[in-house]
């Protein structure tokens, strides 16, 4: 008889997993989303990635998605990987900790160059640097724009046999002897083999009603897009830390933005039903954004912002993503906590969960993401706690796509 797996959210983790475990003819596949394809934080992503980030489990899943990013440009109709590379800024105090990492890249044989502002002069005219930064510049980074890959995404799941439900809200799991073996969606009972949870922000509201809780924290992120420029910015993605955001091209000859709020408070999901869409850039961010990053490209001039977009990140206690199958319920699997990278991590999320709901193999190890790595007691007392997105930072754990 064939395998059934439930998805829950149809943002590109959810879209990823069906995407992959379709490829391994895994059986019946349903994603079951309450709003449209991408009404979360997909659609509103910067599509940023860079390769180099801090830990081996995490590198390892950023090599994945590098790879599967660069393949699906040939499997997606209408999706293209940019690949401009992604140059990591770092400024003398934050440097030290980055530069004790290369090592780990070495090891793992992640190509990278280290930069100084000549360099990066020489490299990118359109680039103009104050302050003495060093880069780190990720190669094969790049970014990819939400506005085609999350439709593509969908389409390729289409095309090899998924169903994609739209407007259906899960609002209960069904339980037989201790296993997960189905959702209520709609007050329809669907039963499954596995159940695939990739709700973001929406995970302890999702989860609640089994009891589960998991140690998280969302803040609001917001990013800018310009109207097109008269001329294109030949620029890599940046990841302008010193600066306080991020800047790339962005299609239609434009530039994108984003800029960080440390004063952001945490943001709670009031109900499972909330929807993303009712999130606004604060005031002031937009002007803050203008300000500190547009300047890094002059050739801009003093542009307006055309298009703006906020939307939630989503940490967990120790700034890893969670990810994988959960012990006390057989059959459920998560995959939430991506900080801000979850759009560079979903072509690998999306093939780890796979390879764990389809035989239990995940092709690399991701013990360092599992589910059941938090202790309950102390999960409960950091849910409690509302902290400030600076108050996370201090923790060390807030990391850059
Ligand atoms: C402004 C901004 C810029 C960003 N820039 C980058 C970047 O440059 N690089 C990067 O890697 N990441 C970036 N991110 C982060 C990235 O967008 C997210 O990590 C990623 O999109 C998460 O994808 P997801 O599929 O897990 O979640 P989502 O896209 O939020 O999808 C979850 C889905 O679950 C659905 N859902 C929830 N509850 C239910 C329910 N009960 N029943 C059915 N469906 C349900 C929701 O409607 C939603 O569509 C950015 C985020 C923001 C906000």
């Amino acid at each position: 008889m064939s395998r059934h797996a439930v998805i829950i959210g149809a943002g590109v983790t959810g879209l990823s997993t069906a995407y992959h475990l379709a490829r391994r003819s895994y059986g019946r596949i349903t994603v079951i989303e309450k709003g449209r394809v991408g009404d979360g934080a997909s659609s509103r992503a910067a599509g940023i990635i860079t390769g180099l980030l801090w830990s081996e489990t995490g590198i390892r899943a950023r090599k994945i998605s590098l790879d599967r990013f660069r393949e699906l440009s040939d499997e997606l109709d209408g999706y293209r990987f940019q690949d401009v590379g992604c140059l990591n800024l770092f400024d003398a105090s934050s440097w030290p900790e980055r530069e004790r990492l290369l090592p780990l890249y070495d090891r793992l044989g992640v190509k990278y160059e280290i930069l100084d502002s000549a360099e990066m002069a020489a490299t990118w005219p359109d680039l103009v640097l104050t302050g003495e930064p060093i880069g780190l510049y990720d190669p094969l980074g790049g970014y990819s724009e939400p506005d085609h890959y999350v439709p593509a995404l969908a389409e390729g799941c289409r095309k090899l046999g998924v169903e994609i439900r739209e407007g259906c809200m899960i609002s209960d799991f069904i339980m037989d002897s201790g296993r997960m073996a189905g959702v209520v969606a709609e007050d329809e009972r669907i039963e499954a083999d596995a159940v695939v949870s990739t709700v973001h922000v929406w995970t302890l509201k999702v989860l609640e009603s089994v009891g589960l809780q998991l140690p998280l924290k969302s803040f609001i992120h917001q990013r800018y897009v310009t109207a097109p420029l008269p001329s294109p910015a030949r620029i890599p993605a940046v990841n302008a830390n010193p600066y306080g955001g991020y800047i790339r091209p962005h299609y239609g000859q434009r530039l994108l933005a984003g800029i960080e709020n440390p004063a952001a408070p945490e943001f709670r999901v009031p109900d499972r039903s909330f929807r993303m869409s009712t999130i606004t850039p604060p005031a002031g961010l937009g002007d803050a954004a203008r300000d500190n990053l547009l300047p890094l490209v002059p050739s801009t001039g003093r542009t307006e912002w055309e298009i703006q977009k906020a939307g939630l990140l989503s940490f967990s206690g120790d700034g890893e993503p969670v990810l994988g199958p959960v012990e006390r319920f057989p059959g459920l699997y998560v995959g939430v906590a991506f900080h801000s990278g979850g759009f560079a991590y979903n072509p690998a999320a999306g093939a780890l969960l796979a390879g764990c709901v389809a035989d239990g193999s995940p092709e690399i190890d991701i013990g360092n993401f599992s589910p059941n790595r938090f202790d309950p007691s102390e999960t409960d007392a950091y849910n409690r706690t509302l902290i400030t997105h600076e108050e996370y930072n201090e923790t060390g754990l807030s990391r850059r796509h």
